[in-house]
């Protein structure tokens, strides 16, 4: 896996202050809890503090940071974002300015030199080990993009460090003392919690570009992982989302584990967000279709009956795909015909269930033979 990125990034300069906050935070963190243990008696009521600002802290990242700054993937009322970006400062992983542009950047040269966790640099890099670093150049300036005039995101970005002292910190303590437990509260819902959130969304930048299937595309190292999707907040469906980035979901089927869009969801119900961007199923079916049938071909002679008979039923299927799209375009002109289309829309995709039928078997006799 290791490229010549790999001496690139030995020349970096080490980035103490980071380096130090990361090793020094897991350390910190147990020993204030041991303190808590020995001076103030284990108290398991300040899990639930602790689980709270799990996900009030990571999902300010994940929903805040990831799809609406980063990704513009939905609109958000003001208070939500000043929440996302408050709450997000928290997790510390730096301002919305800084993380998002690296974030645009790992999507604009994912898996290349200007990515900043370039997974082919190995586990370690992707993990943190870029965190460690100083970068020599300063890229808010070349993919900041609106940012950089949000005033939102530049006020938080002036005062990152106060915000994330605050609520990293002193809310946790707050809380401590409120619970009878100081060093508790600030090693279970600070530290500790801090520490969590951090390896939880790491993890998208490492294990999510190495565990998993390539459902939608191979075009990068991005994986799909019902595992991953657990301990990241939804975001283990990182193939979808390399290769449908504004889409606000991740999880795109309903059963699928995405507590992000969830999020995003119910605030929608209360027009705290709007203008979800949401794929085309069609986009999303056939993106997987066409993977479907790259990976079935790959040890099949052109010649051979199988070869022809997927090209067949995926023939069938893309032009159904096609149909159902045209049609679904037609409908948002709100022209007189609007019931005859949705009838015809209706009776396609009865077809193309059908047709999906036989592309399963076209593909399983390929796994009988
Ligand atoms: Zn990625
Ligand atoms: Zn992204």
């Amino acid at each position: 896996m290791k490229n010549n990125n790999t001496d690139k990034t030995k020349e970096l300069k080490t980035d103490w202050v980071n380096s130090l906050f990361l090793t020094l935070t897991p350390v910190s963190g147990i020993i204030l809890l041991i303190l808590h243990i020995r001076y103030e008696g284990f108290d398991p009521n300040l899990l639930y503090g602790a689980v709270f600002f799990y996900f009030l802290c990571g999902l300010s990242i994940t929903a805040g940071y990831h799809r609406l700054i980063s990704h513009r993937s939905y609109k958000a009322n003001p208070i939500i974002k000043f929440l996302f970006l408050i709450f997000g400062a928290g997790a510390f992983q730096n301002s919305a300015l800084k993380w998002c542009s690296d974030h645009r950047r790992h999507h604009s040269h994912c898996d290349h030199e200007l990515d900043p966790y370039d997974i082919n640099k190995g586990f370690f890099w992707a993990h943190m080990g870029w965190v460690m670093k100083k970068e020599p150049t300063d890229y808010v300036k070349r993919f900041g993009g609106e940012m950089k005039t949000d005033k939102l995101i530049i006020w938080q970005d002036k005062y990152y460090l106060a915000l994330s002292i605050l609520v990293g910190f002193c809310l946790p303590l707050a809380y401590g003392f409120y619970m009878g437990s100081p060093i508790g509260g600030l090693a279970l819902a600070g530290v500790l919690r801090i520490v969590f959130v951090h390896h939880c969304t790491f993890f998208i930048n490492s294990l999510c570009h190495i565990i998993g299937y390539q459902t939608y595309t191979d075009t990068n190292t991005a994986k799909d992982s019902p595992i991953m999707a657990l301990f990241s907040y939804g975001e283990g469906y990182h193939n979808f989302h390399h290769f449908f980035q504004t889409d606000y979901r991740n999880g795109v089927y309903f059963y699928q584990f995405d507590p992000t869009k969830w999020l995003i969801r119910s605030l929608s119900y209360f027009g705290l967000s709007y203008d979800l961007i949401r794929t085309p199923d069609e986009s999303i079916l056939k993106a997987k279709i066409n993977m479907q049938e790259q990976n079935a071909k790959v040890c099949l002679p052109i010649d051979s009956i199988q070869y022809k008979q997927i090209e067949k039923a995926k023939e069938v299927i893309d032009i159904c795909i096609l149909r159902i799209a045209e049609l679904k375009k037609q409908l948002k002109k709100h022209g007189p015909d609007t019931e005859e289309i949705k009838r015809r829309i209706n009776v396609l995709q009865i077809e193309l269930k059908s047709d999906l039928e036989d592309w399963k078997m076209a593909l399983n006799g390929l796994q009988l033979a």
